[in-house]
């Protein structure tokens, strides 16, 4: 298949490891941001191709791992209304509250509905007037312009009986929290792909030289990964840092600007809560005032709810990069795919899914 075969070759794949174990003449800590790319990594066993100076540190960029579990009680709060169809992406049901999840709910009688956009929940909001309809709007500057437009087209239409549950995060600010933590040992990025297919790149060279670090934009296939692995070696070892596209079949500097325009009409920054990492100041997007009225937490009034994460769970340690998944006692153990203790055992971009279905126990 065009743009998959041909980055999976394994020839390819072969002499890009070697030249990067031909670069390699020190350790170094290169951190993926995406848990797609955290899965790619594992699943064709990228990591066990690289020289063993080579760490790759598994990032934050995995949104449901992130959305904190206080967002996670609020939608099951939402969700438990009888007045209420609460519309999702699948990957969001199965992801643990303090006490149970949106599956749960709808197994008690809950109108849980799967959708796979959220202009769908528009439509089954004009569809069921007698009804409030809520979308758990959720993601990365991946997810948010189809968000934003949703709102945008429920706004048109005059809906008042739609609204969404926001808890968007943005990666920029992330690294900066993680490049500023006494404890980070990242020395190099490989930037997710498909949101700077969407918000393009020209928010990192400021962070690449503030904090000498090199950020290579980096696809999904084996190819991509490697190649990204390629060029942050190289400049690691040349001393630069400067911000390069790995990935210039989808990524351009500017990224999409009317996605860009959609974003900056329906969204405004905020502090944002990262699940097991706390505050990142500025680090999401929050309704405009001009789209308040479509603010679910507002119209249910569930803004007080406010829990505490499991202190069994380890996953802001993960999302960190301060331990891989099997070093965190519960992995495999109270915490598999069927029983998750956290949602990076959850979610299919989730590094402790990624470590336990492809079989990394140690
Ligand atoms: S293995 Fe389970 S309990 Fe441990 S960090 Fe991962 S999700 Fe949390």
């Amino acid at each position: 298949m065009k743009y998959l075969a041909e980055f999976r070759n394994g020839e390819i794949a072969q002499r890009l490891a070697a030249e990067i174990r031909r670069l390699t003449t020190r350790p170094w800590a290169i951190m993926e941001v995406c848990g797609g790319q955290t899965h790619s990594i594992i699943r064709n066993g990228i990591d066990q191709l690289l020289p063993p100076e080579i760490e790759l540190i598994h990032g934050p960029g995995c949104p449901v791992c992130v959305t904190p579990l206080e967002v996670i009680d609020k939608a099951l709060a939402i969700a438990s209304r009888p007045d209420v169809i609460f519309c999702s992406f699948g990957d969001m049901l199965r992801v643990p509250g303090s006490h149970k999840d949106l599956f749960r709910v709808k197994g008690e009688g809950g109108d849980v509905r799967v959708v796979y956009s959220p202009l769908d929940a528009v439509a089954i909001a004009r569809d069921n007037p007698h009804k409030q309809v809520v979308f758990f709007g959720i993601g990365f500057e991946t997810t948010a312009p189809a968000n934003a437009m949703a709102v945008v087209v429920a706004k048109r239409q005059g809906l008042k009986n739609f609204s969404m549950l926001v808890s968007h995060v943005l990666v920029p600010p992330a690294l900066e929290a993680i490049l500023n933590s006494p404890a980070n040992r990242v020395q190099a990025f490989l930037a997710a792909g498909h949101v700077c297919t969407v918000m393009g790149y020209w928010q990192y060279p400021p962070l690449a030289e503030k904090y000498h670090t090199p950020i290579v934009v980096t696809g999904f296939e084996p190819l991509d990964l490697l190649e990204g692995i390629r060029r942050a070696v190289r400049q690691l070892e040349a001393g630069e840092a400067c911000v390069e596209n790995a990935y210039p079949r989808a990524v351009t500097f500017e990224g999409n600007r009317p996605a860009q325009r959609m974003l900056a009409e329906v969204f405004e920054l905020t502090d944002r809560a990262w699940r097991g990492i706390g505050v990142i100041p500025n680090s999401g997007w929050r309704l405009r005032d001009a789209y308040r009225e479509f603010d679910a937490e507002a119209r249910f009034d569930v803004a007080g709810i406010h829990t505490q994460e499991s202190p069994i769970c380890r996953s802001g340690d993960v999302l960190q990069g301060k331990i891989k998944p099997y070093e965190c006692p519960a992995f495999g153990k109270q915490c598999t795919p069927r029983t998750p203790l956290g949602a990076t055992m959850v979610s299919s971009e989730g590094a402790c899914a990624a470590y336990y279905n492809y079989g990394r126990f140690a």
